[in-house]
């Protein structure tokens, strides 16, 4: 099948853009990047899908994403409303995990999966938490993701909060999905091993879970440094700070991604830097917690790779980015900032999930995954390489978002979603999350 038909931009390490290009997809892989007209000339058999002047971008990715945060929308917190990050940790998420059931996990994911595919989200990264629903969980998340059609890699948040056999089966439920999707060989399904923070986690317990992911050969995705809680845990635990305590424990590493990275030092970024360990920045997660900002010029220095996540706040990373953008200038006082450090952060994302799957993510080169979106995009001004990101933090938006295509198929076209009934599941949804509520 060819796509094309309007400006293409390939993003990576290309950054190719054409006026009006096209794209030959071939088993769900790019094949061939070249100008519209050519495609068609050269492979006049092949199925043709013609924007008309709509512009094709790489799929959006999401590096940290939290599908059962779904329920939450809307709810009321007991008692007065939380005044620290710890605070809404125990007033809101703790409580809301406790209560999900497998039903709940399953139809939390696929409303939160519908929102990425209209978002033009093609691939996230996830961390799963149901402590009363632990076995089971991720498969049933992955259920959610085989029916929505787009790229997942999942994992379950160990925790010693609910005891020691709950953090066992966050363990065993992390173990065997890897096995599972390790046997699997899916393009599209992946599994990582997934601990919730160092100020929820016992050394035992990381040590156990350790010792599962390193035959697995698997790193971990895990909150760090996010609230000024998680310092104080972890020097009076162990007298060290939380990275170094990561990596006392032989946490941090290449296969690594935390979340975060707010409240670190010097020498916990030297370590990030010297482990190789990935970051996901959520810049709008951040600002709704007050958790302070993370020192993205400084990682970036470092040469840390470091991408964008959500943390569930939604599946839309045209706003993310844009927030992530504007909190970079507000916080560090300087207009200036912004520009380069999302625009490499973006980039980021491709380096992160490339360690999670096969083929690339997030670019659109040929032997990478034909993850794309088409925008119903009317630029005013001159829209190319050299202005895509003025475009990118003052215009585009997720509700120019026409088509959603993951792996060469069409998961929504001209804004229909194509596999998924919206209203009913979302009518599905609030009959759960009413029953939901009541027990939270
Ligand atoms: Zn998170």
């Amino acid at each position: 099948m060819i796509i094309g038909g309007g400006p293409l931009f390939t993003f990576g390490e290309s950054n190719l853009y054409l006026a009006c290009g096209g794209i030959r997809i071939h088993d769900g892989l790019v094949v061939e990047v070249a100008p519209f007209g050519d495609l068609k000339e050269k492979y006049p058999e092949e199925g043709i899908y013609d924007t008309k002047g709509k512009t094709i971008l790489p799929g959006m990715t999401c590096a940290h994403h939290h599908l059962y945060s779904t329920f939450a929308r809307g709810i009321s917190l007991p008692g007065d409303p939380p005044a620290t990050f710890g605070k809404i940790l125990e007033q809101l998420w703790w409580r809301l995990d406790k209560v999900l059931t497998l039903d709940d996990v399953y139809l939390s994911a696929l409303i939160a999966l519908i929102e990425c595919i209209r978002s033009g989200t093609t691939a996230i990264l996830d961390h799963h938490a149901s402590p009363f629903a632990v076995r089971g969980s991720l498969q049933a998340i992955a259920r959610a993701v085989e029916r929505a059609g787009i790229r997942a890699c999942l994992c379950y948040e160990v925790s010693d909060r609910d005891g020691p056999e709950i953090a066992e089966e966050g363990i065993s439920e992390n173990a065997d999905f890897i096995g599972y999707t390790q046997w699997q060989c899916s393009d599209f399904l992946k599994g990582t091993f997934g601990l919730h923070a160092s100020l929820t986690l016992s050394d035992e317990t990381m040590r156990a879970a350790l010792a599962f992911a390193r035959p697995l050969k698997v790193g971990f995705h895990i909150h760090a440094a996010e609230g000024p809680e998680d310092v104080a845990d972890s020097l009076r635990r162990s007298g060290r700070r939380v990275i170094e305590r990561l990596d006392d424990l032989e946490i941090l590493g290449e296969k690594t991604l935390i979340a975060h990275a707010i409240h670190v030092d010097d020498h916990e970024i030297e370590l990030l830097a010297r482990s190789g360990t990935m970051v996901a920045h959520n810049a709008s997660s951040n600002m709704n917690n007050a958790v302070g900002f993370a020192p993205i010029p400084r990682l970036l220095e470092a040469k840390i790779p470091v991408g964008i996540g959500t943390d569930g706040m939604t599946g839309d990373l045209f706003s993310e980015l844009r927030t992530a953008f504007l909190l970079e200038k507000h916080a560090l006082a300087d207009p200036r900032r912004g520009w380069a450090d999302v625009s490499k952060m973006f980039a980021n994302n491709s380096t992160i999930f490339s360690s999670y799957f096969d083929h690339a993510v997030g670019t659109l080169v040929p032997g990478g995954y034909a993850d794309l979106i088409v925008l119903d995009y009317h630029p005013p001004t001159p829209f190319n390489s050299d202005t895509f990101l003025g475009h990118l933090f003052f215009a585009l938006s997720s509700r120019m978002v026409d088509s959603t295509i993951v792996g060469g198929r069409f998961l929504m076209k001209e804004r229909q979603l194509l596999f998924l009934d919206e209203a009913s599941l979302a009518v599905a949804a609030r009959e759960l999350s009413v029953k939901l509520w009541q027990r939270f």
